[in-house]
């Protein structure tokens, strides 16, 4: 048998029994093709029509502070960066930003930002109880970094209703050599436990690419997620920010990370996908191309104007056109053109 069948034999393994073994995953990822690609984006499709048909769910992001005290190697908000402004947003103007999206059909807001120790728990629960008052229909997704096992509950108990934290890269000595000693994947693991324990929709998710990430690194990832079975997976291609120390390292590839969508499409049936806001800035299509490859979720920035370019993961993010929350009649004309639409709605996960 020629290895274009041998691996469409795995992807075909994959979509009947959602799971494949380690040195599977590797020879799959190591062996893609484009043929094997479009194979692959084929089912994904098929698969993300059973569950969740044509529908895309929106979610507003707010990007409501970028005081972070972690020094992550790749992120361009890490504390050690002196050259960006830093901000924080107030009660009032996150409020307005979800009276916008609200008025726009967003019924998901999301709060993320970086580790600030500002927001303690009492600060965090009383913006959650701000907006859980006023928008009772809508889903609060909170993306804020590790938390005791104490403050998860709070803010669950707070009323927020899911919580993303990518995992990043499950395997420990990779992980090492993208953060500071400080912080470890074991402790980011069990965070993520926590967070599924206590109640909460919980995502997780990897970057694509990321610097002395290997083909096994990448099979660590979808054994974890199997494991995890998380609610939600958000990925997208590393893309290296001017100020920090992975300035000059390579980004990670459009084709790597659709190839990597349509998997843990056939892995998670059920699963939240999001095609996500880098995979946006690497390429004019990359949305698009990421819906076809199986993803059914898009996060526009609900974000006020003014603190956009301050909130600089990687260089080049999109903040604006179709990727912002004025943009959406763009974005719905975009996404019919390839025959999906946007819906007004929570858009809760079906994984269980
Ligand atoms: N502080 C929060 C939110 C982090 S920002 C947390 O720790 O979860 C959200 C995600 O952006 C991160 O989880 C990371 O995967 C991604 N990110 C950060 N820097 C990036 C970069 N240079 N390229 C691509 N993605 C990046």
């Amino acid at each position: 048998m020629n290895e274009y069948n041998t691996l469409k034999k795995l992807i075909d393994k994959l979509y009947s029994s959602h799971s494949l073994l380690r040195e599977e995953w590797t020879a799959l990822i190591a062996g893609r093709s484009p043929r094997l690609s479009e194979y692959l984006f084929c089912l994904a499709r098929k698969v993300r029509h059973q569950h969740y048909g044509r529908d895309i769910y929106i979610r507003g992001l707010i990007e409501f502070t970028n005081y972070c005290r972690n020094d992550c190697l790749y992120c361009g908000i890490r504390k050690s960066n002196p050259h960006i402004h830093r901000y924080r947003l107030s009660e009032s103007e996150i409020l307005a930003c979800c009276r916008q999206g609200y008025k726009e059909g967003f019924r998901t807001f999301v709060l993320q930002g970086g580790e600030d120790s500002f927001y303690t728990d009492t600060r965090m629960e009383s913006l959650i109880h701000a907006i859980k008052n006023r928008y009772p229909d809508c889903a609060l997704t909170l993306s804020i970094g590790e938390r005791s096992t104490d403050s998860c509950r709070h803010l669950f108990g707070a009323g927020a209703d899911r919580y993303l934290l990518r995992h990043e890269t499950y395997d420990a000595a990779h992980y090492a050599k993208l953060h500071p000693a400080s912080l470890s994947a074991a402790a980011r693991q069990k965070c993520l436990r926590d967070l599924k324990d206590i109640g909460f929709q919980t995502g997780t998710g990897f970057m694509v690419g990321s610097p002395y990430q290997t083909v096994d690194n990448l099979a660590s990832d979808m054994l974890f997620i199997q494991r995890l079975n998380p609610h939600m997976a958000g990925i997208g291609p590393f893309i290296p920010h001017h100020d920090t120390p992975f300035s000059k390292q390579k980004a990670g590839t459009l084709e790597l990370t659709l190839f990597l969508l349509g998997l843990l499409r056939l892995l998670l049936p059920r699963v939240l996908l999001p095609a996500t806001t880098a995979l946006g800035s690497i390429h004019p299509y990359g949305r698009e191309l990421g819906i076809l490859a199986g993803a059914n979720v898009i996060m526009p920035n609900l974000s006020p104007r003014h603190v956009r370019d301050s909130y600089s993961l990687y260089d080049n993010k999109l903040s604006t056109g179709a990727e912002s929350a004025e943009g959406l009649r763009l974005l719905k004309s975009q996404m019919s053109a390839i025959g999906y639409h946007i819906v007004t709605a929570r858009g809760d996960s079906l994984v269980h």
